[in-house]
């Protein structure tokens, strides 16, 4: 048994009572995101994420992935280009009109987005601030040595357009008919006048997102069930419910296309904050990219006998915002044998380590043998890790710390009788089991539940 085999715990802070300076320095100080290019000084509000942050967040992409393609039979998969013909962004709108307020502070020369302040003066000094003015927030790049403008592309601004100008390709090869969905990840690009509180806005970031066609008519009861659908998302993966909201539209907020509108929103350090937003687009999309290219993208319903253009429902979420939002609600603080520990209490599925191994004895090498060989087996299916570098209550916390659901040690009585013990990170509970039962163990705890 270890030596913490009497741990006893006691919890001192509830989750999310966390501040972003904390999370920031865990992911700086564990590896899980770095500022990028620090060693020039950093870019600002742009992260890298390191060795345990790539872990976490593929986690996140994957158990989205499985949710809602996997898990049903009305979702196809796509993974469309990031430059895509000019026109697109004519037909979505994005050119005339993805645009946000712009002031400027006439004394600190500070900007600001006009729809964010509070009042008509700085946030920062109190100075006047100028009228505002509409700032596309789309990254222009050209295509090609001559930069002229009939070279101009756009970095997307949105996945959403690659699903919609796809929609007749995916339905014709996959012989879909309405209801069904088509859902991307991928990197989007925004010029945001004021990003910042780490991950939450930056100008590259990555989405989740789906497009949901299905017949006029029943777009309302598809839009509440994906609303729902959505929220219960973050839950099953270790969100608390109290820590999730959801924010309607107003009427003035609605894009004028859109028929409904909600935010999803989480309780972030610096407040109520969108997660995820979840439209009824209506027809406009499809009817715009049609006019645009020429090309009639209606719907041939077989039972009517008649064409229409599909409505749209979209849930929209951000795979950077999502990250964070676990990270911060898995924040955990409690006492155990007498220690402040720190803890992540993360959904097994989404833990950037699933299991260390920890030999007790590194100096043994038969019970060396016997911890590498299990480690060995466990890899192949699991991210997992071989740590004898220190003692194994250090070893416990650096695992607790990063949120590793289960650490397991082998000892000298592991050799006579093929058990090892078996630790919870939540309880830090301990369990003796077989060597040959350890794997059945962990896919019973750690697979999507
Ligand atoms: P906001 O009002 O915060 O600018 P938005 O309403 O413009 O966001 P959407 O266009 O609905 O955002 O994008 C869908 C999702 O993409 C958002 O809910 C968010 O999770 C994510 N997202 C949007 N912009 C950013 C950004 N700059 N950085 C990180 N994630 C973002």
């Amino acid at each position: 048994m270890s030596e913490e085999a009497q741990e006893e715990t006691q919890v001192t802070a509830q989750p999310g009572e966390v501040s972003m300076d904390q999370i920031v320095s865990l992911c700086k100080r564990r590896g899980l995101i770095f500022p990028s290019s620090e060693v020039y000084g950093g870019l600002g509000s742009t992260w890298d994420y390191g060795p345990l942050g790539v872990e976490l967040k593929n986690n996140v992409k994957r158990v989205w992935w499985q949710s809602v393609v996997y898990e049903r039979d009305d979702m196809e998969g796509l993974d469309a280009a990031i430059l895509m013909h000019p026109r697109v962004w004519e037909a979505s709108g994005h050119v005339e009109s993805f645009t946000d307020p712009l002031v400027d502070c006439k004394e600190c020369k500070k900007r600001f987005r006009a729809d964010h302040l509070m009042g008509g003066r700085c946030p920062e000094c109190g100075g006047k601030l100028t009228e505002a003015r509409q700032f596309n927030l789309m990254f222009r790049t050209h295509i090609g040595p001559v930069e002229d403008s009939a070279s101009v592309v756009y970095l997307r601004p949105e996945t959403a357009q690659g699903i919609f100008v796809n929609f007749d390709n995916v339905r014709e090869t996959m012989r879909r008919k309405l209801p069904f969905g088509i859902a991307q990840i991928g990197k989007a690009f925004r010029n945001e006048i004021t990003p910042g509180n780490f991950t939450f806005r930056t100008r590259e970031f990555e989405q989740m997102e789906i497009e949901f066609f299905v017949k006029p008519g029943e777009d309302e009861t598809w839009y509440h069930y994906w609303v729902e659908e959505r929220l219960n998302w973050y839950h099953r993966f270790g969100i608390r419910r109290e820590r999730l909201r959801l924010r309607p539209h107003t009427r003035e907020e609605l894009a004028h296309y859109a028929r409904a509108c909600v935010d999803i929103e989480y309780l972030f350090p610096m407040g109520w904050s969108e997660l995820e937003g979840i439209a009824n687009r209506t027809d406009y999309d499809l009817r715009r990219h049609s006019e645009f290219s020429k090309k009639d993208l209606t719907y041939f319903d077989e039972e009517e006998r008649r064409r229409y253009f599909p409505y749209v429902i979209e849930p929209s979420a951000g795979a950077d915002r999502a990250t964070l939002a676990f990270l911060i609600d898995a924040y955990r603080r409690d006492v155990v044998a007498g220690r402040e520990r720190i803890y992540l209490s993360l959904h097994p599925a989404l833990a950037p380590i699933k299991v260390a191994v920890l030999p007790l004895l590194r100096n043994r090498p038969d019970v060396v043998e016997v911890a590498r060989g299990l480690h060995k087996g466990l890899r192949r299916r699991w991210k997992t890790i071989y740590n004898d570098t220190a003692g194994i209550g250090r070893l416990y916390r650096r695992q607790d710390e990063i949120g590793t659901p289960f650490c397991i040690t082998v000892d000298v009585q592991s050799l006579d009788d093929r058990q090892v013990t078996v630790r919870s990170r939540d309880t830090t509970a301990q369990d003796r089991i077989a060597i040959d039962q350890v794997e059945r163990y962990l896919s019973d705890r750690t697979d999507l539940c």
